[in-house]
């Protein structure tokens, strides 16, 4: 459990590390990334960044919200999460642009050895990176990610200002999303995690097995329904938040933990269109959307990274993004 008294513990230590750190930045394993701008990433006062549980870049197809978003901003269908592709190992690396797989973070635990492991490693969130900038953060997560009893320590470990629980109460989570993001004392990065999809892909299977075509997925009907649910609520916070990304001041992210439908092992009494872990196409695969009022509709190239969400958050606030993070996108 990540207790407070362990955080005080972490953040010595990283403080004592960082030194040594830098000392071996030429080191292979802490090399840091080439971190290259494109210079076409505008400013702006707040982001939103928006993560749903389990979605697909293939799913994107069925959500006209995200779609009409894709349209008119910088997206992706292709970007890759890490491996293995579990919603805590995901997050990890959306949250501090480094590949936390390679740190040792590989089971789908927020528990003491991932905060170590962070912490050794000098990996910090964009959420700390907001708040040493003099902004605040606040996140709505759901139990998939931090289970409840972990709420605080979640909060104090990943610099957050304030963290709320939220569950499959869809109504619920698009009141407090909106809220929060048009609130005037609205928080400089609003983390949002719609849990909805995952379930639908665990209960049902996010690809049907009766399907013809070996050669491509077909994603299942409860899956789709769960995705067009997410999609309503995406709809409805980027229509309230429409303003606000018009004059320039909000930039809107959507984007995934992971895929799954081929998690073919992952659990051992679980068929694999049922689960997520693995490093096939199918679990690996998340969408990427980014809409501001500056940034110009582009289908990003290439297969971009989940550790390259953190640094263009950054970039986007202007806030001071570490080298060891991967490189914001253009
Ligand atoms: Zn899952």
């Amino acid at each position: 459990m990540l207790q407070s008294r362990m955080k005080k513990h972490v953040a010595a230590l990283s403080l004592m590390l960082s030194a040594t750190l830098a000392a071996c930045a030429g080191d292979g394993a802490t090399a840091p990334g080439t971190n290259a701008y494109h210079g076409s990433l505008p400013a702006v006062r707040r982001v939103v960044v928006v993560s749903v549980d389990g979605l697909r870049g293939d799913a994107v197809a069925y959500m006209p919200a995200l779609s009409a978003l894709a349209a008119r901003g910088a997206w992706t269908d292709s970007m890759q999460t890490v491996v293995p592709s579990l919603t805590v190992p995901g997050h990890l690396s959306m949250f501090t642009g480094r590949d936390v797989t390679t740190l040792g973070i590989t089971s789908n635990v927020l528990d003491r050895q991932s905060g170590l492991a962070l912490a050794i490693n000098g990996a910090s969130t964009m959420f700390e990176w907001v708040k040493g900038a003099g902004g605040r953060s606040v996140a709505l997560v759901a139990s998939s990610l931090v289970p409840a009893s972990q709420l605080e320590s979640a909060r104090a470990y990943f610099g957050l200002d304030e963290v709320t629980a939220v569950d499959g109460n869809l109504g619920d989570l698009r009141a407090k999303a909106i809220a929060r993001a048009t609130a005037a004392d609205a928080p400089t990065l609003l983390f949002v995690h719609i849990p909805t999809v995952d379930y639908a892909g665990h209960d049902f299977g996010w690809i049907r097995t009766d399907a013809s075509d070996p050669a491509r997925d077909v994603l299942g009907a409860e899956y789709v329904g769960a995705a067009r649910a997410a999609d309503g609520i995406i709809g409805e916070l980027s229509a309230a938040l429409q303003p606000a990304i018009a004059s320039g001041e909000v930039a809107l992210v959507v984007t995934a933990d992971h895929g799954g439908g081929h998690g073919d092992g992952c659990k051992a009494s679980i068929a694999g269109y049922r689960e997520h872990c693995t490093k096939s196409a199918a679990d690996r695969t998340i969408p990427f959307v980014l809409v501001a009022r500056d940034v110009a509709p582009v289908r990003l190239a290439g297969r971009p990274s989940i550790t390259q969400v953190a640094p263009t958050v950054g970039r986007l606030l202007r806030v001071t993004v570490p080298a060891t993070a991967g490189s914001a996108l253009r």
